[in-house]
């Protein structure tokens, strides 16, 4: 096995939103860096997995009553209502990223809220970008196992010529599973704590051809009630095979032309660590997605003629890995606004835990007619700090951890692991990279306050 030592001493591993952010933040801040990707291209779940609906850049905290909000802005109207508080919590890269996405006609940008996204236009922009800050990418190349050798992560990386070995000084685990870590003895934790169960799983879809104002699908309104009365009656009827609850989350594409992001169709009971049960769930989710489009072009006004243009390459799993670090962020860090002294990215989602088994007893999908096991509230116009601290696995040296694997419990991740929140985690941990390059140190002894300082440098917001 051929092994290239040194030539890059920072090795990002995984390049979702958080390997993104934590690949161009550690080339900028002088490091050179590796950004190792299993997949195609750049992106994770917002490419690969079809996600085109980001979380948003302020803490006007997201619950029921943003439909309100979220019809408002987008018919240009102001809205009055009880979460008019909302600044921007989020700056640096995720901004930066956002903005640039918006200029290149990839990107709805609303005022407050969530952004709806062009998959391609993201992949093509976050590659440029990346090129830019001088990063090299190996696309087909999958972290297959880690060591630690003389005190230093050396991954073994699969790509198509074969198995081989990379040496960092130190290494980003942006992996979304905690792969690297987990490989170099990481201590980790999985899904709730009563049984493990991990969040359902959701194969991601797109339909063409849509006829209908999209305003008309948000959860408040006639069609979707009557589209969820429907649901009811198809599931029981037979004419869908699995319990369906009414309309999905649709997301226009940016260049709408009937085209939208469904985020519907949940797999429950499934080990997002495990090959055999990624596969279940593809095929469950191809499977459900046919029955999903017929029951659009039958049941939902306006998807008469819509067709399925694509599902994704890859699956949407909410939850697997969390890795243990310093600090474990917990729900009540989140729902209290808790502020850190080592505080480098901020956080404002509710907890956002979907069911784990459909029919359990703890979910109440039947009153919110959702996947929810818990959508609980945060305080509007706060925020959580993430702590430096639950950046670095307990333990280890020369590693930093980004994006929905870092540490914390099941109810805490369920907020942070939004896109935009994953990749300003990302930044400070790529900031923390190059600081530790310079100083020829492991992150865990780099000041806190000069990673602020940098991060601050760069507008981000901490
Ligand atoms: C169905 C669903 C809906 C969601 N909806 C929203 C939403 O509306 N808005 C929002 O902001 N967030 C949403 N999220 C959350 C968000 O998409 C994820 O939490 C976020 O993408 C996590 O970012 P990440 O970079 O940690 O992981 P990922 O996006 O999963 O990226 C990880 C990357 O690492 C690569 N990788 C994995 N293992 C290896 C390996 N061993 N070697 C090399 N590469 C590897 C993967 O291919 C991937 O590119 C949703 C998530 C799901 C599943």
């Amino acid at each position: 096995m051929k092994d290239t030592a040194s030539e890059y001493p920072i090795i990002v591993a995984g390049a979702g939103p958080a390997g993104f952010g934590a690949a161009l933040s550690a080339a900028r801040s002088g490091g050179k860096t590796l950004l190792l990707e299993r997949n195609t291209c750049v992106g994770g779940l917002a490419s690969s997995g079809l996600l085109g609906f980001w979380g948003p850049l302020d803490n006007a905290a997201r619950n029921k009553c943003d439909w309100e909000r979220f019809r408002l802005d987008r018919e240009g109207k102001e809205y009055t209502g009880r979460l008019k508080i909302g600044q921007r919590i989020l700056g640096g890269i995720p901004a930066e990223f956002i903005s640039r996405l918006e200029k290149l006609g990839g990107a709805f940008v609303p005022k407050l809220g969530f952004t709806e996204t062009d998959v391609e236009t993201t992949k093509f922009l976050m590659e440029e970008m990346l090129l830019e800050a001088g990063v090299k990418i190996i696309y087909q190349a999958q972290v297959v196992s880690a060591s630690y050798e003389k005190g230093f992560p050396v991954l073994t990386v699969a790509l198509k010529e074969g198995l081989r070995k990379f040496t960092a000084k130190t290494v980003i685990d942006a992996t979304g599973d905690g792969d690297v870590a987990f490989q170099l003895g990481a201590e980790w934790r999985q899904g709730r704590d009563s049984d493990g169960k991990c969040q359902g799983v959701t194969l991601v879809f797109r339909i063409g051809n849509v006829k209908t104002d999209y305003l008309d699908f948000l959860p408040d309104t006639e069609l979707s009630k009557n589209v969820s009365a429907a649901a009811e009656k198809a599931s029981k009827s037979g004419e869908i095979s699995f319990n369906l609850k009414g309309l999905g989350c649709l997301s226009r594409d940016p260049s709408f032309n009937g085209n939208f992001t469904v985020n519907q169709q949940h797999t429950f009971d499934i080990d997002g660590t495990k090959s055999e049960e990624l596969t279940k769930a593809l095929i469950n989710g191809r499977r459900q997605i046919r029955e999903l489009v017929s029951f659009y072009r039958k049941h939902v006004p306006g998807c008469e003629d819509c067709y399925l243009i694509g599902t994704g390459f890859q699956l949407g799993v909410r939850e697997t890995r969390r890795i243990i670090g310093d600090y474990v962020i917990t729900g009540e860090d989140v729902t209290g606004g808790r502020k850190f002294e080592d505080g480098i990215c901020r956080n404002a989602n509710f907890l956002d835990i979907h069911l784990s088994k459909d029919g359990d007893k703890k979910a109440d999908s039947k009153k919110t007619g959702t996947w929810y096991e818990e959508a609980k509230e945060v305080q509007p116009g706060d925020w959580q700090d993430l702590p430096y601290r639950a950046l670095l696995p307990r333990g280890l040296e020369n590693i930093l951890v980004a994006g929905r694997c870092i540490s914390g419990t099941h109810e805490a991740m369920s907020s942070y692991r939004l896109m935009p929140t994953c990749m300003g985690m990302g930044e400070a941990a790529g900031v923390a990279a190059a600081l530790s390059l310079l100083y020829n140190t492991s992150p865990r002894k780099i000041d806190v306050k000069e990673i602020q300082s940098v991060l601050r440098k760069h507008e981000a917001i901490i």
